[in-house]
């Protein structure tokens, strides 16, 4: 069965001391929740990952890298390795953010890569994608999700969707306080999940977690998680306060 997922992306916000200080007020006031059956994720910046990793030990809170470089080692300065982010602990990779792909020039070939190097090395990924306005409004936003997804995605067997969360990103609705409408969100998760049933079964399309992300708040996320096809979020400005995470969370 597929899980609820809250994952929060810190993006380029909070040194080593307000990491430290965000995810201990996460793991205290989600200490004594019956979580069932939702994962709660938190990605800081690659400073902080191991002293997070190390706060959230004995909690329910899972931490996930904000990118990671496609090749095993090497020259590339300023660049993250699988193997490094294992290192200091951490299991799960976002990729194909769309501010990755609009500030750093991530094409879905770059991600396809970038995909394979995190399954080699056993990383779960969430991996990122959605239309920009012009997109949207043109009517072409299904076309561009399919294309995303397949491009990156579809050359994988279907044993590693198992290591695969889907996270559909309006590009519009990112931390411009719009937000997709529940209806729509759910006209695209569906669309998503029939997608990944026809060029697999059911059954892969089923385990899959699809998450929202875009401006999701706790005035918001009620209706938009009570959707069929969304299994929960990813979430940018809001994750950034414990009251607002932990209200995600109660959301689901
Ligand atoms: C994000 O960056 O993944 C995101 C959804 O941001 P926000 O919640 O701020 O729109």
């Amino acid at each position: 069965m597929r899980k609820n997922i809250v994952a929060g992306n810190w993006k380029m916000n909070n040194d080593l001391s307000e990491s430290k200080k965000l995810v201990k007020g996460i793991k205290k006031a989600i200490k004594k929740k019956e979580l069932k059956n939702t994962r709660v994720i938190v990605s800081p910046t690659y400073v902080s990952l191991s002293a997070v990793v190390k706060k959230a030990k004995k909690s329910a809170i899972e931490v996930a890298a904000q990118n990671m470089h496609q090749a095993d080692n090497g020259a590339y300065t300023g660049e993250i390795s699988a193997d490094m982010l294992k290192s200091v602990g951490v299991k799960i990779v976002i990729l194909g953010h769309s501010e990755r792909r609009e500030y750093f020039g991530e094409t879905d070939a770059l991600l396809a890569e970038k995909v394979d190097q995190a399954l080699k090395n056993k990383l779960e990924i969430i991996f990122c994608f959605g239309e920009v306005l012009e997109d949207r409004k043109n009517d072409n936003h299904f076309k561009v999700v399919e294309s995303q997804i397949k491009n990156a995605l579809f050359h994988l067997d279907a044993k590693a969707w198992k290591n695969i969360v889907l996270a559909y990103e309006p590009v519009w609705a990112i931390g411009t306080g719009e937000t997709a409408s529940p209806e729509q969100a759910q006209e695209m998760h569906a669309f998503i999940r029939n997608l990944v049933a026809n060029k697999y079964d059911a059954k892969v399309a089923d385990n899959v977690s699809i998450l929202y992300g875009g401006s999701v708040k706790p005035a918001n996320a009620k209706e938009i998680f009570s959707k069929q096809d969304v299994d929960g979020g990813l979430i940018g400005g809001a994750a950034l306060k414990t009251e607002d995470f932990v209200a995600l969370i109660d959301a689901i």
